[in-house]
């Protein structure tokens, strides 16, 4: 660990606006920031480059009522699909802003130079995609979260975003109940760095790689942003709705977009039946997420899914699709079936189980990305507005931190010089580091971080996964108490400053066990099923207790629960079938 930063050109520079996360979310807001007010100091930091942010792994697709594929397609159907989709517990008002902002968004990053996929006649191409009533879903071959990357990065770096690539968030720095900024790692040095601020955006991205190896998600979608509010006592919003895609491989969870079904792609069992003629008659392999994952749960627990030492497993047929579709519209499929599975999807099935991909919940936050904190803004998957309630539509997350990424960054832009915070001062940089030291002592300190990492994901993905009760519920939660404790007694064996990737893991389990109490205790006190949250014990959803928001604030170290109610509008309550 090395020196409190003493770096004046830090110390004493005032941001207007400090962006945690360089994803699509951050780097939306960054650059509107820029564009509201070209004035303004605006900072970018990133645990990982920004283009190596989670967003350059969406494959699919992000959906936008353009209307060139389907030509009948209007905003009002994707607002419908995306209500129904939610299980009715969407916020009617912001999924209203999602979908007709949604048109604009990816016209406006066309002319940023974004590589959109073409129909014939050059306009933009469109997919078919889970939940939705028409081919919505613009995309960029299979690659397109990285294309909007790379996009928005040239962006930002011609707006003159300043990037503090390499640098890792702790905690926001507090004058008692306001937000003065951020104290931050950086990774390259070791040191403790102040990063002073009117106002911070978190936009961290996801919690789901808490299933660990069932997860596609990135190795950094620990939560950090979201445990970072809740320790500073911003409300969390639905924790316990965390989405399983159905097409995960089978040996590491890596994602099968989506795509490969809405491109015509079979779900087949070991009596070589398409499945989904059970469960989703009329959508079949198009389900909604929930829907689909939860039946390939089942058939794989009634005995009809294959065998591996890898663990049960069904198959993704793309066979019939041909050489030359597979190639071109899901080479980078090919390329990860080849490589991670040895299988080659245009000579053989895919094997793939549902993998822990997406969090619903996050924190909480206003229209306008504003949380409980003045000056604290979130945007992206790790806010919750709430646009994708108990089940997000695919191609619908893509479109989310784009649309409310820029919403936050315009907002945090006209907001930031009404609020004039303290400096942050040397002692509160000194205990950080303090506390950071305090896991490399040996004495007391015992506990491997992969253990308990391991065994986090364990307890999540068998007692707080697709199917839930509340004895499984409650022994997850008895697990993460019991890991918390030992957590005290963990130690950082690596003690140099340069680049301690095991200082970083450390810090990250500590947030995913703090974030992961807060999914347990969601998913126990919701008793009913909707979208992603499925109890067996109460199988049925239950509108007159349970259309509400969970919010979670932590007191004593543990979440405390409260509710919020969901903001209806044009569509009333009905049943969901597909
Ligand atoms: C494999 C995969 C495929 C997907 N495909 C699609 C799709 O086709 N369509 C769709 O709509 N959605 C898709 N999704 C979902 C979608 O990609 C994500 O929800 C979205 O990209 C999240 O963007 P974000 O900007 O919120 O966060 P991310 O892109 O995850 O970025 C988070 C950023 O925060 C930074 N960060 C985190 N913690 C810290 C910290 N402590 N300090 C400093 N920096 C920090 C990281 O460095 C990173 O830059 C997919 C997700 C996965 C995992």
């Amino acid at each position: 660990m090395g020196m409190v930063c003493t770096d004046l050109r830090l110390v004493m520079k005032l941001f207007d606006i400090v962006i945690v996360g360089g994803g699509g979310a951050g780097l939306y807001a960054a650059m509107e920031a820029m564009k509201t007010n070209p004035g303004l100091n605006v900072a970018v930091i990133s645990k990982v480059y920004p283009n190596r942010s989670h967003t350059s792994a969406a494959q699919g697709g992000a959906n936008a009522a353009l209307a060139n594929t389907a030509k009948d397609d209007t905003v009002e159907l994707h607002i419908f699909d995306t209500i129904k989709g939610s299980d009715y517990l969407a916020d009617q008002d912001a999924v209203e802003v999602l979908c007709s902002e949604a048109p604009k968004i990816i016209r406006e990053l066309e002319n940023m130079g974004t590589p959109w996929s073409r129909l014939d006649d050059k306009t933009i191409a469109q997919r078919p995609f889970g939940g939705a009533g028409r081919p919505r879903c613009c995309y960029c071959a299979d690659k397109t979260g990285h294309t909007i990357l790379q996009t928005l990065y040239e962006q930002c770096l011609r707006k003159g975003v300043q990037f503090f690539n390499e640098y890792f968030a702790l905690d926001l720095a507090l004058d008692g109940s306001r937000s003065k900024g951020l104290i931050a790692l950086n990774i390259k040095t070791g040191r403790i760095e102040p990063f002073h601020a009117r106002t911070v955006i978190f936009a961290t991205g996801g919690y789901a790689k808490m299933y660990w190896n069932r997860s596609s998600n990135a190795a950094g979608n620990t939560g950090d942003g979201q445990a970072i509010a809740y320790r500073a006592g911003i409300p969390l919003k639905d924790m316990e709705f965390v989405q399983f895609h159905p097409t995960g491989l089978r040996k590491s969870g890596l994602l099968v977009t989506e795509g490969a079904r809405g491109e015509g792609g079979y779900l087949v069992n070991t009596l070589g039946e398409r499945f989904m003629s059970r469960y989703a008659p009329s959508k079949m392999e198009l389900g909604p997420r929930d829907l689909v994952s939860r039946s390939l749960e089942t058939e794989i627990l009634e005995g009809r899914g294959f065998d591996s030492p890898a663990g049960k497993y069904l198959h993704l047929d793309l066979r019939h699709l041909g050489a030359d579709l597979i190639k071109s519209r899901l080479p980078q499929i090919r390329e990860m079936c080849m490589y991670f599975e040895g299988v080659d999807p245009i000579d053989e099935p895919i094997p793939v189980r549902p993998t822990a991909h997406y969090s619903m919940g996050g924190i909480d936050t206003d229209n306008f990305g504003r949380t409980a904190m003045g000056g604290v803004y979130a945007a992206g998957e790790c806010g919750c507005v709430s646009v994708h309630g108990a089940n997000r539509l695919g191609g619908n997350s893509l479109l989310d931190i784009l649309v409310f990424g820029r919403i936050a960054g315009r907002a945090a832009a006209e907001e930031a010089r009404g609020f004039n915070p303290a400096p942050i001062t040397e002692s509160e940089l000194a205990e950080k580091e303090q506390e950071l030291r305090s896991f490399m002592k040996p004495s007391g300190h015992y506990e491997r971080y992969g253990t308990l990492r391991e065994e986090l994901g364990q307890t999540l993905a068998q007692n707080v996964g697709i199917f839930r009760e509340a004895s499984k519920i409650s022994k997850g939660i008895g697990d993460i108490v019991a890991l918390k404790e030992r957590f005290e007694h963990v130690r950082v064996f690596d003690t140099s400053d340069v680049y301690n990737t095991n200082l970083i893991q450390v810090l990250e389990l500590r947030n995913m066990l703090e974030l992961a109490e807060t999914v347990a205790a969601g998913a126990l006190v919701r008793e009913e099923s909707r979208g992603s949250h499925t109890r067996t014990d109460f199988p049925v959803r239950d509108d007159e207790n349970w259309h509400r928001h969970t919010t979670f604030t932590q007191e004593g170290g543990h979440p405390k629960l409260g509710f919020k109610p969901v903001t209806m509008g044009r569509y009333e309550l009905q049943e969901r079938t597909y």
